[in-house]
This record gives structure tokens, C-alpha cells and sequence, in this order.
């Protein structure tokens, strides 16, 4: 009996140190002094071998009850903030290795429940959202140096975040804002759409087993499996949870803003393009095409409607014909519009209908009996700017596209149209005055001069991505960062060593 208490203590500590020596990057820690805290890394594992465990054994994020999904991510939480940077990370690329070597399955799974947008750029969505997502590197800490000594402020995290993701982009949105969040020493609770549900339950358990198995630590990223307005009101409201993210329409950033705690929104977008008598008009049509078709247009990113000078618009027709999109006459695209948009819901903006959201090209087309040749990904066609598709977020492969007699009003009815979501705009133009010009007046978050509207969240344009652009409370495209609380840490006349 001695012997087996000797062999397992001893793979307990060989386990530790392997741990351990993870967390320090190779390097085993310092020893503490006398009356010291633990070294961060080794301390969390030995005193707390079940760490991020319930009371009921391995969850793995699976949840029906919001007081147990939050007592679960708490208890994750506290014990991510004892661990090092490096297993932060450690975590963080766990979750991006799923989302690439399980892109496909994944994909599948999630085209399989929500049946909406294009099914082989489910997969490439997923991937990407593990690329573009910034992690522990981006963890800044500032610092003054003075007579007075040295001021550090440093980003610490909340604890557990309240998370509603949207049906366009289910697991791929989870899968992002856990690393950010997770990044920034967090843990989340996630209320994602009923439509989405089973594939977010599916990759959060992979993401806590991958988690568990390396680090020991279960439920960092917790889903309610059975999620409802009941239960999403539930997250926004209990005070176990800090802070929300919130990715949706704007009824769901409504709710959220009504609910007593911060909250950051990535809400709805409704992306104009003006092309000016100046612009590339190949490259153009090139770049509508390209963002316009992109899954079949859910993306909020993505063109929703475009308005072109006058002396260039059958020029832009054409161009838009030559790179494969199909042209609808007038009378299509309004019987269209009437057939998938509903007008005015109480009294806010037309609302794309949920059958028609996402939906194929050609599918689209058969709603006023055309047939598009196969390997068509868009349609468009002249409509007026108060047209239902000009003026709904329409998420579907159906473009509206505005004839206007000068650059000015092609702006003015771009921003009409924007809503004052401050989301994204475009501009394809060669003229640097009327790329300023517009983006003034625009005053959105995001705003693309001579590419895709993709290109404006890191897809095909530098910087990094986010499937969470916080657009209706102003943090902008999402990092890690944005999931922090900032803390000063100060040291009064001393430590200055020059
Ligand atoms: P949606 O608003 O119908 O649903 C979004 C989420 O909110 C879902 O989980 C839903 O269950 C929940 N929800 C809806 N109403 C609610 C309420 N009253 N109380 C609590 N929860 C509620 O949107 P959707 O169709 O799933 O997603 C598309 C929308 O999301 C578009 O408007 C799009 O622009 C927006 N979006 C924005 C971003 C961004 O980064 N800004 C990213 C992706 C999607």
C-alpha cells in the first residue's frame, strides 16, 4: 500500500514539475522567500489539482443551469489567474489548434444546424477566426518613471464574462472571444443562439478537454447548452458575472444595455460602398463581388448596398456582369425585396426574414422564377436608395446598387443608410479628398478605401481581427485588451534604477 502511495505521489511531482516547467517557458521558477506567495504557476496546480472542477467532476462547459455555468467559470477563473502568462497562452493555442485542425468537421457541423450561408466558407471562417484573434502578446503593461519612483498600470482581468454570440458566425465567435478573453485572464460564460447551440456546446467541450488535459483546468469556457432569452437575461444580470460581450442585432444590444453592467456590443452593421468617378472600376466590382458573396453576405462587414456616380454606373454594372455576378432587372428587385425583407418592425429599420437570411445565390434567384447559371455567388441589380434591401441589413447574396448624380449624394445616402450603426463603410476611389471627405462624415468604426470590406477586419488588410467589432459602445475591433480592467500598481520613491 506504501509503495502505490510512493509511486503515485512521485507521478504526481514529476506531473507538477512538467507543468510547471511549461508554465516558466522551460525554466524552472525561482524559490520563494521566507513568508512569500507561491510562485504563481507551481502553486495553483499543487494546492489545487481539481482546479476549474465542479463538485459533479469534468463538465467541460456543458451547462443547463447560469448559476452553475457561472460557479463553474468562477472557480476556472481564479484558478487562470495563479498560473503564468505562458499557460495562458498555452491555453489560447489550444483552442486556435482545434479551430484549424478541425475547421472542416467543425464547419460541417455548423452549416448542418443553422443551414444558412455558404458551406465551404464555414470551415475557412472558423480557421481564420483562430488566426486573426490577438493573444497574451498583446498584453501591454505601461509604465512612469520618475523622483517619485515607478508607476505601473497593468490590464487585469474581470473574471467571468457574460458572452452572446450570434447564428451567423456561432463557433467561430466563441472560439474568438475565448482567446481574447482567456488571454486576458478571464474566463466566459456563453449564451450562444438557439440556432447554434449544439455546434458551440461541441467546440467548447473541445476546447475545456484540450484545456484539462494540459493545464488542469475545467470550464474556462462555459456554454449554456439549452440557451433561452430567459437564460441570456439571466447571464446579464447575475453578479457573478462581470462584464458582457455582447455580438448580435440590436435587439439583443438593447437588452444588454439595459442591464446594469458594462456591456460591450458588437452590434448590427449595414455597409455602404460609393464608387466615384474616379475608381479602379475592375478592381471595384472585383472587391463588392468578393466581400457582397462572402458566405453568402452574413458577415456585418460585408457590402449591403452600393452607390456609384452617375458618369461611372453602367460602367460598374458591366464590370460587376464581367466578374460573374448575375444582374436582376428592377421589377425583380423589388419583388424580391417585398418577397425577403420585412419592412419597418416596430417602427425600427426593415429586418432581413430569417428564411432568407444566408441563403444560396440561386435559391434566392428561384423566389422570382430566374435561373442562375451554376457558380453564380451573387446577384444585384438598380434599385432607388429607399429600396427594402438598401435599407435592411439583408444578409443575403442580393446587392442593391444606387444610381446617384454626384459624389456628394452618393455619401449622403450612405450615410442614410449606415442607420448611425458607426459600423463599416467603403470607398473605391482614386481621389485621397473624397476618401477623407467620406470617411468624416461616416464616422464609422471600420472604413475601407479601395478593397473588400473583409480586408477592414484584418481579412486581406493588415492588422489583426476580431469577430467581435464593438462597434455600438466605441472599443472597436476586439482584443484582449478590450477584456481588461486597468490596474496601477505603484512604488513611492524607490526602484527608479537610473
Ligand atoms: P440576433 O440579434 O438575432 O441574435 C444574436 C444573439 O442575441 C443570439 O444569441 C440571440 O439568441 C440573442 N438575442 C436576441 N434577442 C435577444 C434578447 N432580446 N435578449 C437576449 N438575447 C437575445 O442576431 P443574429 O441573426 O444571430 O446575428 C446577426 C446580427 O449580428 C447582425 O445584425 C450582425 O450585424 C450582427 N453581428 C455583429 C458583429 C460585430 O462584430 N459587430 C459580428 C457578427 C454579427
Amino acid at each position: 500500500m506504501t509503495q502505490v502511495d510512493d509511486r503515485l505521489v512521485r507521478d504526481m511531482v514529476a506531473k507538477v514539475l512538467e507543468h510547471v516547467q511549461t508554465g516558466w517557458g522551460g525554466r524552472v521558477g525561482p524559490t520563494p522567500g521566507a513568508g512569500a506567495a507561491p510562485p504563481i504557476s507551481s502553486g495553483a496546480i499543487v494546492a489545487d489539482p481539481m482546479a476549474g472542477r465542479t463538485s459533479a467532476g469534468s463538465r467541460f462547459g456543458q451547462f443547463t443551469s447560469v448559476d452553475e455555468a457561472v460557479e463553474a467559470a468562477a472557480t476556472a477563473q481564479r484558478a487562470l489567474v495563479r498560473r503564468s502568462l505562458a499557460q495562458r497562452k498555452i491555453a489560447c493555442d489550444l483552442i486556435r489548434q482545434i479551430c484549424r485542425n478541425q475547421a472542416d468537421s467543425l464547419g460541417q457541423m455548423e452549416y448542418e444546424e443553422t443551414r444558412i450561408g455558404h458551406p465551404p466558407h464555414k470551415s475557412e471562417k472558423l480557421a481564420m477566426a483562430a488566426d486573426v484573434a490577438l493573444g497574451v502578446e498583446f498584453m501591454q503593461t505601461e509604465c512612469f518613471s520618475g523622483d517619485h519612483g515607478i508607476t505601473l498600470e497593468e490590464h487585469g482581468p474581470w473574471g467571468v464574462i457574460g458572452v452572446i454570440t450570434p447564428v451567423t458566425h456561432s463557433l467561430p465567435t466563441l472560439a474568438n472571444n475565448a482567446i481574447n478573453m482567456i488571454a486576458a485572464g478571464n474566463s466566459l460564460v456563453c449564451n450562444p443562439h438557439p440556432d447554434g447551440k449544439r455546434v458551440a456546446a461541441h467546440g467548447a467541450k473541445l476546447f475545456n478537454q484540450a484545456i484539462y488535459e494540459k493545464l488542469g483546468i475545467d470550464n474556462l469556457v462555459c456554454v449554456m447548452t439549452e440557451p433561452t432569452i430567459e437564460s441570456a437575461n439571466e447571464i446579464f444580470r447575475h453578479p457573478g458575472v462581470a462584464i458582457l460581450c455582447i455580438t448580435g442585432g440590436p435587439g439583443v444590444v438593447a437588452a444588454a444595455m439595459k442591464a446594469g453592467k458594462r456591456a460591450i456590443c458588437a452590434g448590427p452593421g449595414n455597409p455602404p460602398v460609393v464608387v466615384d468617378s474616379s475608381a479602379d472600376i475592375e478592381n471595384a466590382a472585383r472587391c463588392v463581388l468578393e466581400g457582397a458573396s462572402y458566405d453568402n453576405n452574413l458577415l456585418c462587414i460585408s457590402e449591403k448596398e452600393v452607390f456609384v456616380e452617375s458618369s461611372v454606373f453602367d460602367a460598374f454594372m458591366s464590370a460587376m456582369e464581367s466578374v460573374g455576378a448575375y444582374r436582376l432587372d428592377r421589377r425583380c428587385m423589388d419583388e424580391l425585396a417585398r418577397i425577403c425583407i420585412e419592412p419597418n418592425v416596430d417602427g425600427g429599420h426593415p429586418r432581413a426574414k430569417r428564411e432568407f437570411v444566408g441563403a444560396e445565390p440561386h435559391v434566392l434567384a428561384r423566389q422570382v422564377a430566374v435561373t442562375v447559371p451554376s457558380g453564380c455567388r451573387l446577384l444585384f441589380g438598380e434599385t432607388d436608395s429607399e429600396s427594402l434591401f438598401v435599407q435592411a441589413e439583408q444578409m443575403m447574396p442580393v446587392l442593391p446598387v444606387v444610381r446617384c448624380e454626384t459624389f456628394e449624394q452618393a455619401v449622403d445616402l450612405a450615410f442614410q443608410a449606415e442607420h448611425g450603426f458607426g459600423h463599416t463603410a467603403i470607398i473605391h476611389s482614386r481621389l485621397v479628398d473624397h476618401m477623407t471627405y467620406m470617411g468624416k462624415l461616416m464616422n464609422t468604426t471600420l472604413f475601407v478605401k479601395n478593397g473588400p470590406g473583409l480586408a477592414g477586419d484584418s481579412l486581406g488588410g493588415e492588422g489583426y481581427g476580431s469577430y467581435s467589432i464593438a462597434c455600438s459602445t466605441g472599443e472597436g475591433v476586439s482584443t484582449p485588451l478590450t477584456f481588461t480592467r486597468m490596474r496601477r500598481c505603484v512604488m513611492v520613491d524607490n526602484l527608479r534604477i537610473i
